[in-house]
């Protein structure tokens, strides 16, 4: 017998430290979470809101699982579309103030459904470098000619709009860039689209529910509206559910709806957690606090990691980058971290880019400043230890 093509493969990832693994949870996530029977300080999760686990939202689902079942039992377009699902979609077009919305099962699946379903062969994207996997993979299956742009480099997306012939021309975006906290310039952005004639898919997954008034994303955030926006919101992240939303003018989420195969070849969102999603949003709208304590959370924590050896670029968002370089002392630092009872994994390339491998520090309003603290005293003796090894 010869041995497996892939077991060479798999030794390469070992020895670059590339390996990844499924770390295995008991119970529900949160800022504790038990893992090989030790309980560990979090800040992993994309749950910025504290919502995952709430018991508003656990009972909408309980209730919505009595009154719908568990399956949807078909694709949207053929009977799996409930009175829950319409009424969910209706409410997040009203939620961000765009006239139509169109509900996906997961962020992933908005953005490569939205992306092949309105741009085509013969049409140019341009795209951010630093842009979210999901959305890099919608341009590939488009198959219109894609360009990408150095991370915010509005110059030169202009110079590439400029010299690009193609009649349908889209610029894509994370909104908030998701391993680096930072904000695409909407409003520049947009005011680009526009003198060019392209269209702006914004990738909110980050936003939604942390930024702006009520929590209402990106566009509340920057006051923005445009006839040129195609914004996509995912509900697995700060909303505590699953799923997603592209939303946008009538016609562009008519053409959503019509070309997407991630929409028409999938079985609907389950519509208990539709239903959830319906608590969810009252509570970003009115919890106010929850984003008032992330503001407080991020400003402990940037002040505190002050005068340690590893970079934290500029972010305003639960997102915290912390830059370690290479892949093997970033796995060192998140096991030195854990071995103190605190849980932050690294994220390594192809994630992130070679060479920037990183702690990705998430907040969430479920925590408190005590817990911040406790993190930033793991971080100092972890560099300490460093300091005296080297
Ligand atoms: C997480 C994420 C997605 C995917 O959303 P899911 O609902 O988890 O599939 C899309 N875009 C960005 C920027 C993300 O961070």
């Amino acid at each position: 017998m010869s041995e497996s093509p892939f077991a060479a493969r798999l030794q390469a990832l070992e020895r670059e430290s590339l390996l990844r693994r499924h770390r295995i949870v008991a119970g529900p996530t949160g800022t504790r979470v038990r893992m090989n029977g030790a309980d560990l300080l979090a800040f992993c999760s994309n749950d910025y809101l504290g919502l995952a686990n709430h018991p508003d939202l656990v009972a909408a689902a309980t209730a919505g699982l009595a009154r719908y079942g568990v399956g949807a039992g078909s694709s949207a377009l053929v009977t799996g579309h409930m009175e829950v699902h319409e009424a969910l979609t209706e409410a997040l077009a009203r939620f961000v103030g765009l006239p139509r919305a169109l509900l996906f099962s997961s962020g992933y699946l908005a953005n490569v459904g939205a992306i092949t379903a309105l741009a085509a062969p013969g049409d140019a994207i341009f795209s951010d470098a630093l842009n979210h996997a999901s959305l890099i993979d919608g341009c590939r299956l488009s198959r219109a000619s894609v360009h990408r742009y150095p991370h915010l480099d509005l110059a030169a997306l202009e110079r590439l709009l400029a010299g690009t012939p193609a009649a349908n021309r889209f610029v894509v975006t994370d909104l908030v860039f998701s391993m680096d906290g930072d904000l695409a310039p909407l409003p520049a952005l947009v005011s680009l689209c526009e003198r060019y004639g392209a269209w702006l898919v914004a990738d909110d997954a980050h936003g939604f529910g942390v930024l702006g008034r009520e929590g209402r994303g990106s566009l509340a955030h920057f006051g923005i509206a445009s006839e040129r926006l195609v914004y996509v919101g995912t509900l697995g992240k700060a909303a505590g559910v699953a799923g997603a939303f592209v939303a946008g003018p009538r016609d562009a989420v008519e053409v959503v709806l019509q070309g997407a195969r991630t929409h028409i070849f999938s079985t609907a969102f389950p519509p208990a957690l539709a239903h959830a999603l319906a608590a969810s949003l009252e509570i970003i709208a009115r919890d106010e606090w929850r984003r008032a304590r992330l503001a407080a959370l991020v400003a402990r924590l940037r002040s505190g990691v002050a005068g340690l050896p590893w970079r934290l670029p500029a972010s305003e968002t639960p997102i915290q980058p912390l830059i370690v370089g290479e892949n093997a002392a970033a796995l060192a630092l998140s096991d030195a971290l854990r071995a103190r009872g605190v849980l932050v994994p690294a994220i390594r390339p192809p994630t992130v880019l070679p060479g920037t491998a990183r702690l990705r520090i998430s907040l969430s309003a479920a925590h408190s400043l005590e817990d911040v603290d406790t993190l930033v005293a793991a971080l100092r003796e972890a560099a300490a230890a460093e300091a005296a090894r080297a």
